[in-house]
């Protein structure tokens, strides 16, 4: 079957025809090509066609498709059993690269999706602090859980509302909203809410409205406030976690949360997360202490060979992995620039806007020229070359994209980049 055919047939039994809505090219038209292998940086669909990928997988394939040493480290967990539902010696070792990379991980709970992190980190936070209140941020994605799937309405100091059908508005009445880089906002929500706040959760890189970096002394000043107020400060560290540096945005920008979720990379392309934080509250949590959460495929041996894997060749190859995926990243973004196109970069995560200036918070990326990013989509993926089918999301690179991959993509880019602008 072709991937039309693949489509329709998808259609008639799965909602949109995917398992992930983003995936269904509705932000970009058209329809998904269906993936039969991945090769190094690039995809191969089930017309042979293949695609230079800059979305590995959302996100966790900073070492390309199918590393050897991931791949075999699976198989050879898989050929032993695909899990037994008792502890292995792989869990603590996993957890250990995950402490080693990130000081503040004190103690680190394995789970298996970044949603299920961020919603334990708060849960912690919650029992922690004996508070109800959250505050999270406009544009920033935690992932589908109830209470974390609310954005701002216009007034970031009201109440918030759901974002989906099917979340109760009293699920969502605890969770406040601030706007990303603006601390004032936050201290309002503090001041008309005294006592009440559990926890800070952010994206300390924001990604999920394209990439927005945080502003020189954004997290500090979280820090500063979370300190002052007696709540937690927890990062959702899903997509920086190992990719913005191999110790994360804390690394990076030298703020230490005080709770902190990963996915994506932590699982090396297997449904793989994990949660933790400082000891005082990650010792609550069950069987230690009265903060239930739990999981039957947590810490699951396949995953977590395929974690750990990732996370000793992040290790051993930090030296040169973390210059060489900068400079690619510079790369791309000359492209863009030169084709008079703002970009909003992190390190190998990186997003095209097509605006006059790179977004500072939810309400200038929303003001982004969603046309014009649709046309580039499509011209770039008759180029061969696949990018987010969305203009809220990142570019990524890997270990794998080579010197040649990255000329290509420039040249790409430029082109792609013209046509989008003559469109609008
Ligand atoms: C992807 C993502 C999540 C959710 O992770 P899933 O594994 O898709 O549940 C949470 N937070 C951020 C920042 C993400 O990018």
């Amino acid at each position: 079957m072709n991937n039309s055919e693949l489509f329709e047939r998808a259609c008639r039994i799965l909602p949109g025809g995917v398992d992930s809505p983003v995936r269904a090219f509705r932000a970009v038209g058209g329809t998904p090509f269906f993936t039969v292998r991945g090769e190094c940086a690039c995809l191969v669909d089930e017309e042979e066609n293949r695609y230079l990928d800059y979305v590995m997988s959302w996100g966790p394939l900073i070492f390309g498709h199918a590393r050897e040493e991931i791949v075999r480290a699976v198989t050879d967990a898989a050929k032993k059993g695909l899990t037994f539902g008792t502890p292995t010696g792989a869990e603590a070792q996993l957890a250990e690269e995950i402490a080693d990379a990130a000081p503040h991980m004190e103690m680190v709970r394995l789970v298996s999706s970044g949603t299920e992190a961020t919603m334990s980190a708060v849960r912690v936070a919650r029992g922690f602090t004996r508070r109800d209140k959250i505050v999270k941020f406009a544009g920033n994605y935690h992932g589908h859980s109830d209470g974390l799937l609310v954005r701002a309405g216009s007034g970031c100091l009201t109440g918030a509302v759901p974002d989906s059908l099917g979340v109760p508005a009293s699920y969502a009445e605890n969770t406040l909203v601030a706007q990303y880089n603006d601390l004032i906002s936050v201290q309002e929500l503090f001041d008309a809410n005294r006592g009440e706040i559990a926890c800070v959760i952010v994206e300390p890189v924001a990604a999920n409205m394209g990439v927005v970096p945080p502003e020189e002394g954004f997290l500090q000043g979280l820090r500063k406030i979370c300190d002052r107020e007696g709540a937690l400060l927890i990062f959702d560290e899903v997509i920086t976690g190992f990719r913005v540096a191999r110790g994360g945005a804390a690394q990076r920008y030298g703020v230490t949360p005080d709770l902190a979720a990963y996915g994506k990379i932590v699982g090396g392309g297997m449904p793989l997360a994990a949660y933790g934080g400082r000891r005082d509250a990650m010792s609550l949590v069950a069987p230690l202490g009265g903060i239930y959460q739990a999981g039957t495929l947590s810490g699951n041996p396949v995953a977590t060979a395929a974690g750990l894997a990732t996370l000793r060749l992040l290790r051993e190859e930090q030296g040169t992995l973390y210059p060489a995926l900068e400079q690619k990243g510079a790369a791309l973004e000359a492209a863009f620039s030169r084709a008079g196109v703002s970009v909003g970069r992190v390190g190998s995560a990186l997003t095209p806007f097509f605006t006059d200036r790179a977004p500072k918070n939810y309400s200038d990326a929303l003001s982004c020229n969603t046309r014009a990013y649709a046309v580039y989509f499509r011209e770039m993926l008759a180029a061969g070359i696949y990018v987010a089918p969305s203009q809220f999301e990142s570019m990524f690179l890997s270990a794998a994209h080579s010197a040649q991959d990255i000329a290509r993509t420039a040249s790409a880019i430029e082109c792609a980049c013209r046509r989008a602008k003559e469109a609008k």
